[in-house]
């Protein structure tokens, strides 16, 4: 049977029979994967304890006719810290269910993978730092918009999407629709021709909150260009101060965006509504 090697991020982890396991890894050199792992509950199995969520580990899986089988998993990263603490494992759940609905089998990007492990990263690192729970709702909020950008759903923050005018400070409304801005000018019209009834699909929109979310905006680059990207982006988080509220909207926000764009629920959310 022939085999493969390659770093892989496990996000999501279900029972399977009676001591296996099926695991969704997001791997560097494949994009996501569905692999099972055998007999990895038994006590004594050699995979025990290198599949847990949210580790990084190298991987070996054998090719197989339905699903690749896992051989072996070497922990490369554990992000213990962001494990064992309540309000960081909520945030980095809802980022794994993100990138579980977000991306396909068989997406291959090596920036989605660079994401993904940098900011799983930036959190393990952020509760020894203590970082406060705006840095904890900026670095989620980060990360929609990156990925939203590397699944190419970039949301327009610069031109209405209807009129293609730039966006003037004023009453903005985000359309979940259209994907972007629609100016205030055209918001008016739309309500004068229709004025019973606003539509579900679009949302007020602060100016501060279309400067949060240009912050994050990446135009598109290379790995080594997002590399750098992403270290700006850390910087604006560990420098900037901003109102946690606006922070929380724009997430909500973007939630919903996403939300209308994969036709589900994204439940983990629901973390951050309790901080
Ligand atoms: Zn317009």
């Amino acid at each position: 049977m022939s085999t493969y090697k390659t770093e892989g991020i496990i996000i999501k982890r279900n029972n399977f029979l009676e001591a296996s396991l099926i695991l969704d890894i997001w791997t560097k050199d494949y994009g996501k994967v569905e692999a099972v792992a055998r007999s990895a509950r038994k006590a004594k199995g050699k995979l025990k304890g290198h599949l847990e969520l949210f580790l990084d580990t190298e991987l070996i899986l054998a090719h197989g006719k339905n699903i690749d089988t896992i051989t072996s998993s070497l922990t490369i990263n554990s992000f213990s810290n962001l494990r064992n603490n309540l309000e960081f494992s909520f945030g980095g759940y809802y980022i794994l269910e993100l990138v579980d609905r977000m991306t396909i089998e068989g997406h291959q990007d090596e920036r989605v993978f660079c994401l993904l492990k940098e900011v799983l990263l930036f959190l393990d690192v952020g509760t020894r730092q203590c970082l406060v729970p705006t840095a904890i709702a900026m670095t989620t909020l980060l990360f929609q918009i990156n990925l939203l950008n590397l699944t190419g759903f970039s949301p327009e923050l610069n031109k209405c999407v209807l009129c293609g005018k730039p966006i003037k400070a004023g009453k903005n409304h985000f359309s979940f629709s259209m994907g972007g801005i629609v100016g205030q000018e055209c918001i008016l019209q739309k309500e004068a021709e229709r004025p019973i009834g606003r539509s579900a699909s679009r949302a007020l929109i602060s100016d501060n909150a279309i400067k949060l979310l240009r912050l994050f905006q990446f135009k598109g680059g290379d790995l080594r260009e997002y590399n750098s990207h992403l270290n700006k982006c850390f910087e604006i988080i560990g420098k900037l101060k901003v109102e946690e509220k606006l922070v929380l909207d724009s997430v909500f926000l973007m939630n919903r965006f996403i939300e209308f764009n994969v036709e589900r629920k994204i439940k983990g959310v629901d973390f951050l509504r309790g901080m």
